[in-house]
């Protein structure tokens, strides 16, 4: 299976931010170092044509936060690495987010693929039909008009997908959605893999590779186990998908 990779902001606040999503630069720019000299990182484009076998590395990132321009991309032109930016569109020009204009420079970049991400990052899953319909038409007009580009790729707020989701995407023009390890794995809920500051670099490895979901059935069985027995479970396993992704 291919690795899709979820980042949100590069950055180091001095409270984490909710749902894990902060990474500092120092440690992203490892990760790059990492991938480039043993993944084979393509555009997310690419990942929806090449065989699964391939096992193939796309970097994605939510919500449009403003560093992804300032800090994210200046470390994927040193590593020359590809990224889409699943991007809220009712989220732009607010603090800490980007402007309109800026990612209408952004979306030029020949790194860059721009995707949707709803307009205003709602759980999908609580929304009624048509408001659904109104979230995945409207974001997506309001991106292609500002880019000028075609945008048919999108990203579930929360990774949060179901049957008629998956239909309402496809029907609202995208040509496939990517969930957060939910959903059937198909063209409108593929899976991708949460990064966080929790993330050292054997973590990370282990999920680029793919490796991360039988690690992690691996851990909960063992804690599952320790409870039993009236052991304290000596690790915790973290919530990786969730969040505020
Ligand atoms: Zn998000």
């Amino acid at each position: 299976m291919h690795s899709i990779l979820i980042y949100h902001t590069i950055s180091s606040p001095a409270e984490p931010m909710a749902g894990d999503i902060d990474i500092p630069p120092h440690r992203f720019e490892r990760q790059l170092q990492w991938l480039s000299r043993w993944r084979k990182v393509v555009t997310l484009d690419e990942t929806l044509t090449a065989p699964r076998r391939q096992r193939l590395t796309a970097i994605t990132f939510d919500d449009g936060f403003h560093d992804n321009l300032t800090v994210a991309l200046p470390l994927l032109e040193q590593f020359r690495l590809p990224m889409t930016l699943f991007v809220t569109a009712g989220f732009l020009g607010r603090d800490g987010y980007l402007s309109p204009e800026e990612l209408r420079e952004i979306s030029k970049h020949p790194l860059i693929t721009i995707g949707a991400h709803g307009l205003f990052h709602r759980h999908f899953n609580r929304l009624t039909e048509e408001e659904a319909r109104d979230e995945l038409v409207e974001s997506r007009r309001m991106l292609e008009s500002l880019t000028r580009k075609t945008v048919d790729l999108m990203a579930w707020p929360y990774g949060e997908c179901n049957e008629t989701l998956e239909r309402l995407s496809a029907e609202s023009g995208y040509r496939a959605s990517w969930s957060v390890w939910k959903g059937s794995n198909s063209q409108h809920s593929l899976w991708r893999v949460p990064l966080g500051r929790r993330d050292n670099l054997p973590r990370f490895i282990a999920k680029a590779l793919g490796a991360y979901l039988p690690v992690k059935f691996v851990e909960t069985k063992f804690d599952g186990l320790r409870n039993r027995s009236g052991h304290q479970p000596i690790y915790q396993p973290e919530a990786t998908a969730g969040g505020s992704l």
